[in-house]
């Protein structure tokens, strides 16, 4: 019997308590103890102790889970959870078929930027003659996105694999923002930092996605910061030095934060003292990775509430069921964990929401919702405050 890929000092330190249970959405949209972190840590245990096999109920167990890590963040007894469930999901992806072929393909073709680009032209021109059934949960898709330019190096931006083939305004908002604000910011060769490996990672497709890690390090030579504008891709690039287990992958991890952390910090160089404030009130929503792994949920407050008139959620930060591949593998439980945070963000009244994670603003703009990132807003806050000229580009990136 295959012993799971986990430190069992971690699987120990859950005591049973069921403090998490209410932070779960698969628990609340279900009610069933398994579908809870207390139920997949008991799974987990009685598979390392060999009193159950890595059967289709186990696959279950943890494939239902969104990987959201809300239980993580409240747990008293610091049960790392997500190092729990990547190490169950590594052992099923190494033992059974737990991810079949067409899912590691898909996940292979996040890692050639041009495939990347070039399906989702086709994709693009698909939707356009209306060959895309209208179920299908996709955004209207750029024909072709603008290039994007550097405009120094006091800064380096993760552009990524999906964001940057299907939300490239988003980085060019913050380049526009990190100009205004006097910072130039380099690029990377897309072809040499494609993507960050947390849908591998999160998959169980541990060699994968250290593939990647030792990719996107080698992309960001020197020591100026790295920062990022998807949460998710951001608290896979601070957990390289966990999954690669070295000193130069933990240096690496030290330089990388989110774009909202390091500009919070940075704020007074923002030319926003006679911004107007932004038309419309806009509801925060907090994207699992940046609340929960990251913590640094409040630096997209600090940075908008000067220009625009927040509204807080009601619900205490649980998932909207997004969670990287989860709407799309399962469609039913994302759209119910999502009908929850529909309804808190229709209680704030607000007309448009931010969200610093593009799969997020996608999975809700699928259900109608108006979602931006921060930085759109804050860009458009500049525009309409007369920007300043900023940094001047210095030559694309090649695509
Ligand atoms: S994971 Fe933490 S909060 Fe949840 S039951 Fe175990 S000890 Fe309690
Ligand atoms: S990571 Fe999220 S979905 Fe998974 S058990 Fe924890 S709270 Fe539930």
């Amino acid at each position: 019997m295959a012993a799971l890929q986990v430190d069992d000092e971690e699987l120990v330190t859950c005591v049973s308590c069921g403090l998490c249970l209410p932070h779960c959405p698969t628990y609340r949209v279900t009610g069933d103890e398994s579908a809870s972190p207390r139920g997949r840590i008991a799974a987990m245990r009685a598979v390392q102790s060999g009193t159950a096999a890595l059967d289709a109920e186990f696959t279950r167990y943890m494939d239902e889970c969104v990987q959201c890590r809300a239980c993580e963040a409240v747990c008293p007894s610091s049960v790392a959870f997500g190092h729990l469930m990547t190490g169950a999901r590594a052992t099923l992806a190494a033992e059974t078929r737990y991810v079949p072929r067409w899912q590691r393909l898909g996940y292979r073709a996040l890692t050639h930027h041009r495939l990347l680009v070039a399906g989702s032209r086709a994709l693009a021109a698909a939707q356009r003659l209306h060959l895309v059934p209208a179920k299908v949960p996709l955004p209207r898709l750029p024909l072709r996105a603008a290039a994007l330019c550097a405009t120094g190096d006091d800064v380096w931006l993760f552009t990524g694999c999906v964001m940057d083939a299907w939300q490239r305004p988003v980085h060019a908002a913050v380049l526009r923002v990190f100009g205004a604000a006097g910072y130039g910011v380099a690029l990377p060769d897309p072809h040499d930092a494609p993507c960050c490996g947390a849908l591998h990672h999160h998959a169980g497709l541990v060699d994968p996605a250290r593939a990647l890690a030792r990719r996107v390090m080698a992309a960001f030579p020197g020591d100026a910061p790295v920062l990022v504008d998807s949460a998710g891709c951001g608290a896979a690039l601070k957990d390289y030095g966990h999954l690669l287990g070295t000193d130069d992958a933990a240096r690496f991890s030290a330089r990388v934060s989110d774009v909202h952390e390091w500009l919070a910090a940075r704020r007074d160089r923002l030319p926003l003292a006679d911004a107007p404030t932004y038309p419309s009130p806009i509801a925060v929503h907090d994207p699992c990775h940046l609340r929960h792994v990251q913590h640094a949920h409040d630096a997209v407050r600090v940075l908008l509430a000067p220009v625009a008139e927040l509204r807080e959620l009601d619900d205490d930060g649980l998932c909207c069921g997004a969670g990287g591949a989860y709407a799309a593998l399962h469609p039913d439980l994302a759209a119910d964990i999502r009908a929850r945070k529909l309804a808190a963000i229709a209680r704030t009244g607000a007309p448009i929401v931010v969200s610093a994670n593009p799969g997020c603003a996608l999975h809700l703009a699928a259900a109608g919702v108006d979602a931006r990132h921060p930085f759109e807003v804050l860009d458009a806050v500049l525009t309409a405050a007369g920007r300043p000229a900023g940094l001047q580009p210095k030559g694309s990136r090649d695509d």
